[in-house]
């Protein structure tokens, strides 16, 4: 009885570092996807900024210390962002 209960306690092990391997490589897929989406969204951004005829306002948010205080009321970019 024993032995069969180390048995089974080295094939849950087995399992447990296959399901292991298996969330290290979905974290890796899912990392890759949002760098690629976050690269798209920059992309966006840029086609945004230069194509938007912008109407900058002082963003009523920002603190007097705040580098970006005025964003367009159109597409919500701030005005002096390196996009
Ligand atoms: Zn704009």
């Amino acid at each position: 009885m024993e032995l069969l209960k180390g048995a089974d306690s080295v094939s849950n092990i087995e399992l447990l570092l296959i399901r292991k391997t298996q969330l290290h490589r979905k974290i890796q897929r899912d990392q890759e996807q949002i760098k690629d989406a976050r690269l798209a969204l920059g992309a966006i951004d840029r086609e945004i900024y230069s194509k938007c005829i912008h109407y900058f306002t002082r963003d009523e948010s920002a603190a007097h210390d705040d580098i970006y205080k005025r964003s367009c009321v159109k597409c919500g970019l701030y005005q002096n962002y390196n996009y």
